[in-house]
């Protein structure tokens, strides 16, 4: 059983007082904590700041007016690939989308199949059928919720064209083995590095060791500007039928004058709207510069809820898996022992932790054969199509 906090940034004991109603919170007693945890997303001054200068320019889409000064949708391109060593980064509306420019890029469709973890956020599944293919779930590693590489070899068939690695909650996956497996196969690997902004594999940030690596920054996630994607690339065929597919087939102008329309048209792929405005791309570079610090910081925490948890034997947390340097926690996990709960459902410890802390906790939504995830839930043509692997 799993349980999944938000954004746990500050674990600390709080004083009781002597008139403190000690029954669970739940049942109507004061809560264990009342203390504010802190403000999720966060922003600065400086975030505040390039709002303002979006917001009082004539270009708020990618394809504004160019007005002499680098776009901030080319700026945060340029630092997000910077930062995590590859030449490229395309930018996009959400992780969904990046799911699907980088299958199209890569030439994944109709006919071919793609691996995906049995359990994993829906748009997993449902952003490889928008994208023609279909998705074929494979078993997760119980330790560490990360799909299983012997279990992935198993699935291989001669349609999987390409395998959607995701980095999950609070660790990174076994990209020292599926790196062999894709190599060894002629399969495209693609981490989903949703749940993983920043993490480090080997001394390295993940999603630069796939042929392409893609992130989700809606809300919840640790880099986030409310909605948003990004997709990373070594290869510049790749970025470059990926930001025409993002684009409706058009191409930034790095040489567009003030006045003139910052993209023109190339055409050479079909592609869609998918663009990321001016205003997300503007807090996504000034949030940047604060996710490794960010990320010290829930790690530094995260370990020590580990040592205080392992000590109540009430649940152990995932476990990382090997060669994963820095954990990014997207969300903290634990695998609960319910019999310690008196064998109440996890639904009902997870209702009464959130009483008590005052954040939520709740079971790991995911694509399980037992749930409603519309993945499994044929409604139109295209769900039928859906390959059930998992055991
Ligand atoms: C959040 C998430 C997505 C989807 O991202 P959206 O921005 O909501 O489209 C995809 N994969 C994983 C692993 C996620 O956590």
């Amino acid at each position: 059983m799993h349980c999944v906090g938000e954004h746990v940034d500050q674990v600390e004991p709080e004083r009781r007082g002597e008139s403190r109603d000690k029954r669970l919170a739940i049942l109507g007693g004061d809560p264990v904590t009342a203390k504010p945890w802190p403000r999720w997303p966060s922003s600065s001054p400086a975030t505040q700041r390039a709002l303002s200068e979006v917001l009082e320019s004539q270009r708020w889409a990618i394809n504004g007016p160019a007005d002499g000064r680098p776009a901030f949708g080319a700026l945060f391109e340029a630092s997000f690939a910077s930062y995590h060593g590859v030449a490229h980064c395309v930018a996009v509306t959400s992780g969904s989308a990046a799911i699907r420019i980088a299958l199209q890029a890569l030439g994944i469709g109709y006919g071919d199949a793609v691996l995906v973890p049995g359990l994993t956020w829906v748009a997993c599944a449902s952003a490889v059928l928008a994208a023609g293919a279909v998705p074929v779930f494979v078993d997760v590693e119980p330790a560490t919720l990360c799909m299983s590489p012997e279990a992935a070899r198993a699935a291989l068939s001669p349609e999987v064209a390409a395998v959607l690695l995701v980095h999950a909650y609070c660790t990174t996956a076994d990209l020292d083995a599926f790196s062999v497996l894709c190599r060894e196969h002629h399969v495209a690997l693609i981490e989903d590095c949703s749940q993983a902004h920043g993490a480090l594999y080997r001394g390295r940030r993940v999603g630069s060791f796939g042929d392409v690596g893609v992130f989700s920054m809606q809300q919840t996630k640790v880099l986030t500007s409310g909605e948003g994607g990004a997709a990373i690339t070594s290869s510049a065929g790749i970025a470059d039928r990926m930001e025409q597919l993002r684009s409706d087939g058009r191409r930034q102008r790095p040489d567009a004058r003030p006045g003139e329309e910052s993209l023109e048209e190339v055409g050479a792929v079909q592609g869609y709207n998918a663009c990321l405005s001016e205003f997300q791309a503007a807090i996504l570079h000034e949030r940047l510069g604060e996710l490794d610090q960010a990320n010290a910081i829930r790690e530094r925490n995260a370990r020590h809820l580990d040592a205080c948890l392992a000590d109540l034997g009430l649940g152990v947390p995932l476990r990382r898996s090997q060669h994963c340097e820095r954990a990014t926690y997207y969300k903290y996990c634990l695998r609960l022992h319910l019999d310690a709960f008196a064998g109440r459902p996890v639904e009902n410890v997870c209702a009464a932790l959130t009483a008590e802390l005052g954040l939520v906790f709740s079971p790991i939504p995911g694509v399980r054969p037992d749930s409603k995830q519309s993945a499994l839930q044929p409604v139109d043509g295209q769900a039928r199509d859906v390959v059930d692997g998992a055991s």
